[in-house]
This record gives C-alpha cells, sequence and structure tokens, in this order.
C-alpha cells in the first residue's frame, strides 16, 4: 500500500458506502483526512470517531456551501469527489425538481469542488471523481437523469486534467458498477437485473473501489489523466 503519510486528503461525502472506504483507506495509509457529509450527521460521527477524520457539514447541493468546504481545506493533495444521488424511473414522471438537485449534487458540486481545488491544491495533486459505469453505459431503462450526470462528469475530468496538467495535478473519473451500498443494496429488488448484464456477477465492494480510487491517488499513477477508469465487473460489455 503506499504511503500517504503528510498528504491533506479530502472526500466530498464520505458518511456512508464508498466514501466512508475512501476515508477509511486514506486514513489507514497515513493520511490526514477530512470528509463532508449532508443528511448522515450520526454516520459522519461514527466515521470520525473510528478514524479520526474530519467531518464537516457541506450539503452538495449548495454551491457556496461546496466552494467554502474546499477552500477552508487548505492546500490539498487529493480531492475525492464522491458524494452523489441516484433517481431511477421514467423520465416522462419523474419529478423535475429531483432532476434539478440531482444535477446540482452530481454535476455542478463537482465541477465548482474541482475548480476551487485547484486554486490551493499542490503540484502533483490528484483529483478523482466517483462517476458510474452509466457514463457509457445504460443497459436499463429509467437511468437518464443519474446517466447524463455521470456522463457530465467525463468532460469536466477532461477539462481539468488540461487545465491543471501543467502542475502535474491529474484529474480521473473512477466509474464503479454496482457496488453494495445503501444506494444499491447487493440484496436488492434489482441486484439480479444487474448481476444478469455483468461478466463477473456479483455487487463490488466499496473498498473494491476505494483500493483503485488509492492507487490514483499515488506516485505510481502520475501518467494517467482525464481518463475513466471503469470498475463494474464487465457491466454490458
Ligand atoms: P450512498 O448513498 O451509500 O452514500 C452517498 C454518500 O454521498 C453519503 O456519504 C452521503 O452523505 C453523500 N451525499 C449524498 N448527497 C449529498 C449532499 N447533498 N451533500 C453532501 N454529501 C452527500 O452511495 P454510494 O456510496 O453507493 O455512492 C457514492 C458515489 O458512487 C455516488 O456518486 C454514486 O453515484 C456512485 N456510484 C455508486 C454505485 C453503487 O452501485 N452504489 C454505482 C456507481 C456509482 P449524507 O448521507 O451525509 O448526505
Amino acid at each position: 500500500m503506499t504511503d500517504f503519510a503528510g498528504k491533506q486528503v479530502m472526500v466530498m461525502g464520505g458518511s456512508r458506502g464508498i466514501g466512508a472506504a475512501i476515508v477509511r483507506q486514506f486514513v489507514a495509509a497515513g493520511a490526514s483526512v477530512r470528509f463532508t457529509f449532508s443528511g448522515s450527521p450520526d454516520a459522519a460521527a461514527a466515521v470520525a470517531a473510528e478514524t479520526g477524520a474530519t467531518a464537516v457539514q457541506a450539503d452538495s447541493a449548495n454551491r457556496d456551501a461546496v466552494i467554502a468546504a474546499v477552500a477552508d481545506a487548505g492546500a490539498l493533495d487529493v480531492l475525492v469527489i464522491n458524494a452523489g444521488v441516484a433517481i431511477m424511473g421514467d423520465p416522462l414522471t419523474l419529478d423535475p425538481d429531483a432532476v434539478d438537485r440531482l444535477i446540482d449534487i452530481n454535476v455542478r458540486a463537482v465541477y465548482f469542488a474541482g475548480v476551487e481545488a485547484g486554486r490551493q491544491m499542490r503540484d502533483n495533486g490528484r483529483i478523482l471523481i466517483i462517476g458510474s459505469v452509466n457514463g457509457d453505459r445504460v443497459p436499463w431503462p429509467g437511468q437518464t437523469a443519474y446517466a447524463l450526470s455521470k456522463s457530465a462528469v467525463q468532460g469536466i475530468a477532461r477539462g481539468l486534467a488540461r487545465d491543471f496538467g501543467p502542475r502535474g495535478i491529474t484529474v480521473n473519473v473512477v466509474q464503479p458498477g454496482p457496488v453494495d451500498t445503501d444506494m444499491n443494496p447487493a440484496e436488492g429488488p434489482f441486484a439480479k437485473m444487474m448481476h444478469a448484464a455483468m461478466a463477473i456477477k456479483r455487487h463490488a465492494t466499496a473498498d473494491e473501489v476505494a483500493s483503485l480510487v488509492l492507487y490514483l491517488a499515488s506516485p505510481a499513477a502520475a501518467m494517467i489523466t482525464g481518463t475513466t477508469q471503469t470498475i463494474d465487473g464487465g457491466v454490458g460489455i
């Protein structure tokens, strides 16, 4: 495991699921970690107590809160933008306000957090965005809003990779398929349908996704930038 001792890491959305696994792995690797949360203060407090990481309440739907949370973190070595929501269903009947909120959290917050990180980030820093295989493929109906948001972050990553590349900063998207979290439980009603489209017929663990994030944040990944790294067990290949 890479040693992240002395590195300043911020995880947007670290109270549960994939984000909490990322917080735990960076702390275990020696990093100083801050993470944001919004709706789950008890879960955030538990992760903070367990790991010693600093929890910061900041709603990713609120642009000013996102920018302030990243600015307050100071000179980061690694920013992981993980906070995200999923709403699925017939686009003809989905609540437009819920779609707008999804775009605020999954797209606008990613843009503003990434840009803000670039103001103070150290040379050779890392920005990782948690996207989804649905940024590339939509094997099931009812995913239009979610898919648009996860395609959009690919463009953010490619743009920021160009903008910050001269400083050695890399920007990449990690695209999971089904991962066993509150958002998509391995025992949930859609699990069998998802596994049918996969080469490896199970949900990933949050730790499997976190391990890829730590690799991309390591010095070994210095020449990987502007990419999407898919970790999905072969959804729809
Ligand atoms: P969970 O719902 O289990 O956890 C979501 C995390 O994001 C929580 O820590 C939550 O914090 C935080 N979050 C959500 N909304 C906000 C907000 N408005 N402001 C701040 N934080 C917020 O989801 P996962 O761990 O499964 O998902 C994490 C990321 O991975 C998302 O971007 C998701 O789209 C992506 N992904 C997940 C897949 C899966 O199968 N699970 C597959 C592909 C991609 P809090 O509760 O405190 O608000």
